[in-house]
C-alpha cells in the first residue's frame, strides 16, 4: 500500500467535503490494509499542512479484513491466505471477506464559517498583481 497517496486522498475529501470551512477533526476508517496507525496519522498530518484540515484531530478507526463464512458463521482473520479458500472450522469454502479495501471518510466536524475565514482574509489576495507590476 501506498501510504502517501492514502494520506493524500483522506485530506483531498476532507478538503472537499468541508469546502472552504476549516476542518477541526474527521473520522476515517481504513478496511482491508495492515497500516500503522501512527505512520497514518502523521501522513495526514503532513497532507494536511496549507489546507483547511491542517490541525485537524484524526480520528481513525483500522478494520482487518474478516474472512465470514456463509455455512457456520465463523468469521475469522481474513489476513491468512488460508482463510480466504476455506472456512478453518468446517471447511465451508462459501467465504465471504468483509473489511475488504476501502477508506472511508466517516464524518467531519468543522469550524463554524465566521472563524475559519477572517473578513480580512479575502482582501489581502486582491494586491497581489499590482505588486508585481
Ligand atoms: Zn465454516
Amino acid at each position: 500500500m501506498h501510504e502517501v497517496g492514502l494520506c493524500e486522498g483522506i485530506v483531498a475529501a476532507a478538503a472537499s467535503r468541508a469546502g472552504d470551512r476549516q476542518v477541526r477533526g474527521l473520522r476515517v476508517r481504513i478496511g482491508g490494509h495492515l497500516v500503522d496507525a501512527g505512520v497514518i496519522r502523521q501522513g495526514v498530518e503532513v497532507a494536511a499542512i496549507g489546507t483547511v484540515v491542517e490541525g485537524a484531530a484524526l480520528d481513525l478507526v483500522l478494520e482487518p479484513l474478516v474472512a465470514h463464512c456463509r455455512d457456520c458463521g465463523q468469521d475469522a482473520p481474513g489476513d491468512v491466505p488460508a482463510a480466504m479458500s476455506a472456512c478453518a472450522r468446517c471447511g465451508g469454502v462459501d467465504i465471504e471477506m468483509t473489511g475488504s479495501e476501502q477508506v472511508i471518510l466517516e464524518s467531519i466536524s468543522v469550524a463554524a464559517t465566521s472563524e475559519a475565514r477572517p473578513p480580512q482574509a479575502a482582501a489581502v489576495r486582491a494586491p497581489v498583481t499590482e505588486a508585481r507590476a
